[in-house]
């Protein structure tokens, strides 16, 4: 496949296939893909969903908007005024800003340098600096489900973006030696082309920086675009890249979406997977674990057992954050971490290098490790997976145990405690960076 064909709003009834949608389905595109960013491409339509089995299609909810994944009462509002668009415009924006769109305080992330906020950087563990290039602010197909959902929809003040000079950020990564590993995110940096994204790349890999080890790509291109990688006008470019990226030293880890074994099915995948894994580069796995998608230890099996089989190696369960659609796709914390453990007890050791469940909130990477009785109580074992204070890893912590928790902060510390051990630093930590926010805006 040479090109790709964008679906969104405005073109979405020229898919071959949309004589398979109801009316109700199509009405739940028009109202709620206005306020949920919408895109999809014909790789997905041909070739992922079925479209004779739209009803529970796993790839179908993740790519197409459903009437679901609004509350009720805010598309009864959209579809009442569909038509008129000034009004319309007002609802959006208010509804859009009321599905906390920026979830876990990721601006307190945002570090300044040099007297100015370096609005493309976010810096929360010590040794991973998270980059987003301007360029790669979109993807190739919108999942529903997205956290970073304003990166594409009209909150231009909430958009992580590199606006500044690439050279300060370079300074900014020299200023802090104990920096190891550059993350390129979005959005989704495989949609530059080969040339931008080598312009980003190409700075880590000089001379001075030494520090730098491993290089990682976020991308949802292998499931939504595998092209990317094989047929792409510049796809041997990209490749070449990767190669480059090797040759000098570091490791290259593309660290890819999957939310379904649906998407490491298909010969294209297969392919790019291939041609990636020969330059040396590895491909590690994470997907969200989500209600309608993938909330089933034997889809989690399966996928695990696909992604090893390709040569890829599992890497994180994430809980969906706090944002957008979440009430139609979130699990209970209980829930997420049963799946995990069937799914984990069902797969050979190799496939269990996946880590998870894990929350990314405002302190860290809270992993649950189970559930158990202690002292007559019934708790939640947690811990840290990374913490904005990198002493605080790897210590089993106890949360009472509750079933319909969704999130860490609806958690109660355990044995009548008043606060999780860290609360108190934590405070500390964005007391500071307020104080840092307000001299900046
Ligand atoms: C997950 C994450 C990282 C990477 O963490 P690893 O455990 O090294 O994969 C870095 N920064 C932020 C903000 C993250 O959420
Ligand atoms: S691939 Fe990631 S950034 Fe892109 S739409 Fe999906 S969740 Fe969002």
């Amino acid at each position: 496949m040479k090109k790709i064909l964008s679906y969104t709003l405005q073109n979405w009834d020229k898919i071959p296939q949309s004589a398979f949608l109801s009316n109700e389905d199509r009405e739940a595109i028009e109202v709620v893909g206005r306020v949920l960013p919408f895109k999809t491409n014909n790789y997905v339509t041909d070739q992922l969903i079925q479209w004779d089995q739209l009803k529970d299609d796993p790839i179908f909810t993740l790519n197409f908007p459903r009437r679901g994944m609004l509350l009720p009462h805010h598309y009864d509002k959209v579809a009442a005024l569909m038509g008129d668009e000034q009004k319309l415009n007002v609802v959006i924006e208010d509804i859009r800003r009321e599905l906390n769109p920026n979830p876990s305080g990721q601006e307190h992330n945002v570090p300044e340098f040099k007297g100015k906020r370096l609005h493309g950087l976010q810096h929360k563990y010590r040794e991973t600096v998270l980059l987003f290039p301007r360029p790669g602010q979109t993807c190739h197909a919108y999942c529903t489900f997205c956290f970073r959902w304003p990166q594409f929809s009209g909150l231009p003040d909430m958009k992580f973006s590199i606006k500044e000079d690439y050279e300060l950020y370079i300074e900014y990564i020299k200023d802090h030696p104990r920096v190891t590993d550059i993350l390129f995110t979005g959005g989704d940096p495989m949609t530059m082309n080969a040339t931008l994204l080598r312009a980003h790349i190409e700075p880590m890999l000089s001379r001075g920086m030494e520090q730098i080890q491993n290089i990682r790509i976020g991308t949802k291109a292998l499931a939504y675009w595998p092209y990317r990688f094989t047929t792409d006008e510049d796809a041997d470019n990209v490749l070449r890249l990767f190669d480059d990226i090797i040759q000098s030293g570091k490791h290259l880890s593309i660290m890819a979406h999957f939310n379904h074994p649906v998407e490491l099915s298909t010969p294209a995948v297969k392919e790019a997977i291939t041609r990636i894994r020969n330059t040396g580069a590895q491909i590690r796995t994470q997907s969200p674990v989500l209600r309608h998608i993938n909330d089933d230890p034997n889809v989690w099996a399966e996928m695990l057992k696909r992604e090893v089989e390709l040569g890829c190696i599992p890497y994180y369960m994430f809980v969906a954050r706090d944002t957008g659609a979440k009430h139609y796709f979130e699990i209970p914390l209980a829930q997420c971490q049963a799946i995990f453990r069937e799914a984990y007890q069902k797969v050979s050791g190799i496939c269990r290098t996946v880590r998870g469940p894990s929350m990314s909130d405002h302190a860290g990477k809270i992993q649950i490790l189970g559930v158990n009785e202690a002292a007559g109580e019934k708790l939640f074992v947690l811990r840290f997976i990374q913490g904005r204070n990198p002493d605080w890893v790897a210590k089993p912590f106890f949360a009472k145990f509750n079933p319909t928790a969704t999130w860490f902060d609806q958690l109660e510390p355990a044995f009548g405690e008043k606060e999780f051990f860290f609360e108190h630093e934590l405070g500390d930590y964005l007391r500071d960076a307020l104080e840092r926010d307000r001299g900046a805006y």
